[in-house]
């Protein structure tokens, strides 16, 4: 899982911070400018509550598994061949 924080809707409201401070780091003004991150697996539901703790919704979740699922599957059961018996 990545954490992107939008720098230009950032506010320094600091909630994240507050909320997740692992991942959330802030400048010298409050600011959270992180950019894109890489969040360990053991970080990442502290990575959630402060995306969701955020008021100006400037924290985006770039969730691995939700690329892995838009690749096609080679899932014979929805096949447009019909049964594998006929
Ligand atoms: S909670 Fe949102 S607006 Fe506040 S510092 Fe964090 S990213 Fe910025």
């Amino acid at each position: 899982m990545k954490v992107r924080v939008d720098s230009s809707l950032c506010q320094g409201h600091a909630m994240c911070h507050a909320l997740a401070p692992e991942v959330y780091t802030l400048d010298d003004l409050g600011f959270c400018n992180i950019g894109e991150k890489e969040v360990h697996p053991t970080q990442q539901a502290a990575a959630l509550r402060g995306r969701d703790g955020c008021p100006e919704r400037a924290i985006t979740i770039l969730d691995h598994s939700e690329q892995v699922s838009d690749t096609p599957t080679l899932d014979h059961r929805s096949s447009a061949k019909g049964p594998p018996y006929s």
